[in-house]
């Protein structure tokens, strides 16, 4: 049986015969040669094939398209006109199986290429794209496995709703009505810190976003955690050591994919390096109006363009505190300090990226929810069985949830959410 290298392999033994198999990313011919740039999920590399050496197969050869999938054995060499430096000499091919003409080639449109999706995800901006994305999760995994956190499951049915109501999804569920896809574990999260303590998920959330930005997906991967004990400060404290564990992560695994993303990596040093800037609402709405003079008026949610001009003062990412009430959700604890205000926080990532992280403290008190839920219009007894979570040994807690695309966002440095994902999920666009 032949041993394969993948390309990257081949091209550290650097001389001697190999054999690679992949598929074909570019080629060009003459009546003698054949060159074949040949792609792996490792890297490229430059293929010659002489028709001196193929004259029984040459036909075939000739007729190779880009994407067909090959084997090849020959001899690998430097060679520094080949575009990664290396080129194997063909001694033998075995063509595994041809391919029809490509239908992307250059230059084609974004709506074009998301039609051919399934296609579009060879390309080498999606490979290294999705390289990172593989870090990423396993960064998550690993921090949080680090600091003692058990993985938990919540269910993705469900019959209450936790972050308003007009971005739910509703399914047919059998002849019922009332039942949704999930936006968010924390409902289901809170019973089981009673039980483990300190959990985390990353699973997918889904959400009827109307509005086309380049930050909101329908069906995103929501990293989520949630720990008892906790005061509003460990929340904020585990989010930066999540982001900068993840960035750590990237810088160190995936430069390669950067620079072929064309992202200049140094931008995200200070992440890793630098503390995170922290500062409560009322703080930024002051540093808008001297800096960026942009005029909020307290008590109203902080728009896009606002949270961009904020996020451009710094290097690092912005966790801004202490909301207001009534533009945050009703399990907020009040600040002990100004009740107008809640113990909530936003992750803002630094170039404009937006909201990476949306964290609190939760109100522990039974009769302090519940006037809550009602002040924002819900109907406390659909909460029973949430609402026993404070009726039985209630304890101070929090938790957070960071959306996995909008981190790729960033750290890749995307124009688009959509490219954080292998196949994207919006308002208009849920095929192939
Ligand atoms: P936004 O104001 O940007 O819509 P949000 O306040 O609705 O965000 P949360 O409910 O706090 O967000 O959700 C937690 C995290 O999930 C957010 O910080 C964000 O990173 C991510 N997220 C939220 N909605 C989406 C979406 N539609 N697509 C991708 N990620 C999302
Ligand atoms: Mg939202």
């Amino acid at each position: 049986m032949t041993k394969f290298l993948s390309i990257q392999e081949a091209m550290n033994t650097s001389s001697g015969r190999v054999a690679i198999r992949g598929w074909i990313h570019r080629e060009r011919g003459s009546n003698k040669l054949k060159f074949v740039t040949l792609r792996d999920s490792s890297n490229i590399i430059q293929c010659v094939f002489e028709r001196a050496k193929f004259e029984e197969q040459w036909s075939e050869i000739d007729k190779l398209q880009v994407e067909a999938a090959i084997e090849i054995e020959g001899e690998i060499k430097a060679d520094a006109r080949a575009p990664t430096g290396f080129e194997v000499q063909a001694e033998k091919i075995v063509i595994v199986g041809k391919s029809d003409t490509f239908p992307i080639a250059k230059d084609q449109s974004v709506e074009f290429l998301a039609d051919n999706r399934h296609l579009w995800l060879r390309s080498r901006k999606m490979t290294a794209i999705l390289k990172v994305r593989s870090t990423v999760f396993g960064a998550i995994d690993e921090y949080f496995r680090s600091e003692g956190f058990y993985e938990y499951h919540s269910p993705i049915f469900q019959a209450v709703q936790c972050e308003g109501g007009s971005e739910l999804f509703s399914v047919n569920y059998f002849d019922k009505k009332d039942v949704f896809l999930a936006q968010t574990w924390q409902l289901y999260a809170e019973p089981a810190i009673f039980a483990l303590e300190k959990i985390y998920t990353i699973s997918p959330s889904f959400r009827a976003e109307k509005s086309k930005t380049s930050r909101h997906l329908t069906e995103y991967w929501h990293a989520e955690m949630e720990v008892a004990w906790a005061n509003f400060k460990d929340i904020q404290d585990y989010g930066e050591k999540l982001i900068k564990h993840i960035v750590k992560a990237v810088l160190e695994k995936n430069k390669v994919e950067l620079e072929i993303l064309g992202r200049d990596w140094k931008k995200l040093v200070p992440t890793v390096e630098k503390p995170f800037v922290r500062m409560t609402y009322t703080e930024a709405l002051k540093i808008l109006k001297e800096k960026c003079k942009m005029e909020v008026e307290w008590g109203k949610d902080l728009r896009t363009i606002e949270e961009e001009k904020l996020v451009a003062l710094y290097d690092v990412p912005v966790i801004c505190t202490h909301y207001p009430k009534k533009v945050k959700a009703f399990y907020m604890t009040e600040d002990p300090k100004n009740p107008e205000v809640v113990q909530g926080c936003d992750f803002l990532a630094p170039e404009g990226n937006g909201e990476i992280i949306g964290g609190s403290h939760r109100e522990h008190d039974l009769e302090k929810i519940k006037e809550r839920l009602i002040e924002q219009g819900e109907d406390p007894t659909q909460y029973e069985f949430y609402l026993d979570t404070r009726r039985y040994g209630s304890v101070p807690h929090g938790g957070f949830g960071l959306g996995v695309e909008r981190v790729i966002k960033w750290v890749c440095g995307l124009d688009s959410i959509k490219d954080a994902i292998a196949f994207p999920r919006t308002m208009e666009r849920y095929k192939p």
